[in-house]
């Protein structure tokens, strides 16, 4: 018989009361620490007091008005964002894939709005992962993810990542826009090569394409920049984030620059829930601890140390571990035993990680971990290390 919470998802069977930090508590009492953050949502950890407050105090004052009416905590996020990219202006949302339509349909607008209404593909990259809606399906092109659910939308070709060529030659009098994940997540934790943004970038400007980067993963600090493409040094024109941005309290954001944000005119897109009080208030909860002096240079010297001690353990157990890859607290360790069974004995040493393609296993802890932490998922990986090599 179907169970009552729809059965989408294979579930590990642990129940979680509460968090801390760094942990997660049973009702029980036993104690998990938590290298998944969510999903890398809670990159601040658990029950973060600044976070709390900030949303018990919106909650006592206002919780929703509706995009009818201009809402100040969404004017200040969207500013301090602004202030902080590439970006000029912001679309908020609900989720990561929200945030790709946004930017999908603001490029095909753009095209329209520009005397190319023929104009409206975009090319992907293998490997990529864009969200679970029809669009987003199409656009992340993974056939277990479209299978049973008729034709593919319509406007995505995908051509292999790190091939400039192949890039070149899928571009036609059709495309809008080019989309592709600075880190690819789902993929199984690949960092984009910097030539191949610049690639991206030289190509997108050559035939007046708009570049969407999905930062909903690798954005928000994950990398130890506040983005990952910054690492690069190239720039989208538009760029969607999500994940981290509400530190478990669900807010999505789609980024432009004037001259593509413009397309969307008033009426042309919306969202009920997007940008309401309590999710921006939560947002900019996030950026004040991220954008404090010194922070993501913190994350990125722990996450140094961290990548450190996964190589050296991946050293003594080469029958389980292959390699570890990845940008700041952004790392996948390519499995030589199934991904599936190192996870779940992970688990047993009660340490939580998130499968990836590829057989890989990806660490994204919270950014406010001490080196008790990383010595604590380190004695696990190499527990765990000991018990599947063969
Ligand atoms: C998680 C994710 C999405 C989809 O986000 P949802 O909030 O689940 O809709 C899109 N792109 C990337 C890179 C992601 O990691």
């Amino acid at each position: 018989m179907i169970t009552p919470v729809m059965p989408t998802y294979g579930r590990a069977d642990l129940v979680f009361a509460r968090g801390e930090g760094p942990y997660l508590f049973t009702e029980d009492g036993e104690r998990f620490l938590d290298f998944g953050c969510g999903i890398a949502v809670t990159s601040l950890g658990h029950a973060h007091p600044h976070l709390v407050k900030a949303l018990q105090d919106q909650a006592g004052m206002l919780w929703h008005t509706s995009n009818l009416y201009r809402i100040s905590g969404q004017e200040r996020l969207a500013e301090r964002l602004v202030a902080a990219t590439f970006a000029d202006s912001v679309f908020f949302a609900n989720s990561g894939a929200e945030a790709i339509e946004c930017a999908l349909k603001m490029a095909r607008r753009y095209q329209f709005m520009n005397g190319h209404p023929e104009r409206f593909r975009t090319i992907t990259f293998t490997g990529a992962f864009h969200g679970r809606t029809l669009a987003t399906i199409a656009a992340g092109g993974q056939a277990k993810h479209l299978e049973g659910f008729g034709p593919p939308t319509d406007g995505f070709d995908q051509v292999p990542i790190h091939d400039s060529n192949a890039l070149r030659e899928a571009i036609t009098g059709e495309t809008a826009a080019i989309i592709v994940e600075p880190v690819q997540g789902e993929g199984g934790i690949n960092p984009v090569d910097p030539e191949f943004l610049k690639a991206i970038r030289m190509a997108a400007d050559e035939f007046d394409l708009l570049v969407i980067y999905d930062e909903v993963q690798c954005g928000v600090g994950r990398t130890g920049r506040l983005f990952g493409h910054e690492w690069a040094g190239v720039a989208p024109d538009i760029m969607a984030v999500a994940k981290a941005l509400g530190g478990g309290m669900p807010i999505g954001a789609c980024l432009a620059t004037e001259r593509a944000a413009s397309a969307l005119t008033a009426g042309s897109h919306g969202s009920t829930f997007g940008g309401n009080p309590l999710s921006t208030a939560v947002g900019n909860a996030v950026l004040d601890i991220m954008l404090a002096d010194g922070f993501l240079e913190g994350v990125e010297k722990k996450a140094a140390r961290l990548r450190d001690e996964i190589e050296a353990a991946i050293k003594r157990h080469p029958g389980t571990f292959d390699h570890v890859r990845g940008l700041g607290m952004m790392l996948g360790i390519k499995c030589v035993a199934p991904v599936g069974d190192v996870i779940g004995a992970m688990q047993k040493h009660h340490v939580l990680a998130v499968p990836a393609g590829d057989n890989v296993m990806r660490f994204l802890p919270p950014l406010i971990i001490e080196n008790e932490q990383i010595d604590e998922a380190i004695a696990a990986l190499d527990a765990v290390g000991a018990e599947l090599g063969s």
